[in-house]
């Protein structure tokens, strides 16, 4: 846990999110700036500032299952898009480890 970390303070519940799921490892919650009609973002209760610094292939393993259970009880049976952002040129703005998981829509591509 890291005193100063947004994402550390919701997981320890001390900063209100609207919490959709949660398992002993991991947190999923609204997107306070939602981009698509479900924009959720998945993490671990454990301090880890991006995907550089993972190392932990079952904590990883606990995100991508739990990101999958929510996606299918959002009803995104026609797709959905599961994206990290990693350091400034990879537009990452929190840094604790957060997958986003966006869906209800058609998604484009390339991203911004
Ligand atoms: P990123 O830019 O990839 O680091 O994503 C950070 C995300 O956190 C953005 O989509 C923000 O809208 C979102 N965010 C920031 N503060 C909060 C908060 N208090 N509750 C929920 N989402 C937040």
């Amino acid at each position: 846990m890291s005193s100063e970390c947004l994402f550390c303070k919701i997981a320890g519940r001390s900063i209100p999110a609207d919490v959709v799921a949660e398992t002993d490892n991991a947190l999923a919650f609204r997107d306070i700036n939602p981009q698509a009609p479900t924009h959720v973002l998945v993490i671990p209760r454990q301090h880890v500032e991006s995907l550089e610094e993972v190392d932990d292939p079952q904590m990883m393993g606990e995100l991508v299952t739990l990101s999958r259970m929510i996606a299918s009880r959002e009803g995104l049976e026609n797709g959905w898009r599961w994206v990290t952002n990693v350091g400034s040129d990879g537009g990452q703005s929190v840094f604790h480890l957060h997958f986003h998981l966006l869906g209800g829509r058609r998604m484009t591509w390339p991203p911004g």
